[in-house]
């Protein structure tokens, strides 16, 4: 990192002000290596964890290409957040990445690879459909404090909210107030899908315990009457009833039992979580030190947020 490159990405806006946690910035204390199915693509790929130093933050190694988990990378794409780089494509990172802020490994460098070398559309497995696998790898391994090529640890900095952000589309939002400590407010409204409804979840208190107790174990879900759709637009190519909740408009749900009695809007949260981690910067944390209020959101509109708060749009 140069002096003015690390200057420039922790510059303060009207919006927010960067300010240090309090906290060493930290990394993995062993490799961890997973190996699955992804949920779009249905192709298996194997992911490597490796430890990293301070300020170098997390980024995929897809030799010889590196894609830092950056917001600038992120492209639009339908029920998952993909990551571009000249010609190589990343798809559903938002889980791992999600573990990854959530469990304070603010450096890391995530290898991955799939049976053919010279494909470059590759994604990151889905296991059962929740983060869990990722924080139970993290845990065994354990965390240590990350240092820079001189030894140093690094401070981790955060981006605290000055002034109420947000960014909406249709009747769908994602709002951040200042707050001295991060909380999430989530909710969801599938009018149409009885056994889902109207569903609100509240985290007043984002730290690793509560992450890996309350959030992480939530699967991700889909409709049961859109499965054909979106076979149908190349989605969910791996999909099936061990790796996402399925829920029928007229039939309930298909696979039962549930974690939790609200489990897809704890995930609409995990999901968010790695989304916003894409505003992590140098090993900095991604969530903003803010109140969020986010209704209905979507992947597409978690990025939009991410995006306002970097002052791109
Ligand atoms: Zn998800």
């Amino acid at each position: 990192m140069t002096v003015s490159s690390a200057f420039n990405a922790f510059k303060s806006s009207k919006s927010i002000f960067w300010k240090s946690t309090g906290r060493l910035q930290q990394t993995i204390a062993g490799c961890i290596e997973r190996k699955g199915k992804g949920l779009h693509s249905g192709k298996v790929s194997t992911v490597k964890l490796w430890p990293e130093l301070a300020s170098k933050g997390r980024y995929f190694d897809f030799q010889p290409n590196v894609i830092r988990a950056s917001i600038e990378f992120a492209e639009e794409s339908p029920l998952c957040t993909t990551l571009c780089k000249d010609g190589v494509k990343i798809r559903t990172v938002e889980h791992l990445l999600s573990a990854l802020e959530a469990m304070e490994v603010d450096n890391c460098r995530i290898e991955i690879k799939n049976s053919d070398p010279e494909d470059c559309d590759l994604e990151v497995p889905i296991f059962d459909g929740s983060a869990s696998e990722w924080v139970e790898a993290i845990e065994q391994v354990g965390l240590k404090e990350a240092t820079d090529h001189c030894g140093n640890c690094c401070e981790k900095m955060a981006a605290y909210v000055n002034e109420p952000v947000h960014v909406w589309r249709n009747d769908s939002f994602v709002a951040a107030f200042p707050s001295p400590e991060i909380r999430i407010t989530y909710g969801i409204d599938f009018q149409q899908v009885h056994a889902i409804g109207c569903q609100w979840f509240s985290v007043t208190s984002l730290d690793n315990s509560f992450y890996s107790k309350h959030i992480a174990l939530s699967r991700t879900f889909c409709i049961y009457e859109e499965v054909e759709r979106m076979r149908n637009a190349g989605l969910i190519k791996g999909g099936g009833l061990e790796n996402a909740l399925v829920c029928s408009a007229s039939k309930g749900w298909l696979n039962p039992p549930l974690r939790f009695p609200d489990e897809p809007c704890r995930h609409k949260v995990l999901d968010l979580i790695g989304d916003t981690s894409l505003f992590a910067r140098f090993g900095s944390q991604g969530f903003p030190v803010a109140h969020i209020v986010a209704y209905k959101g979507s992947h597409a509109l978690h990025s939009d947020f991410v995006r306002r708060l970097s002052g791109i749009i």
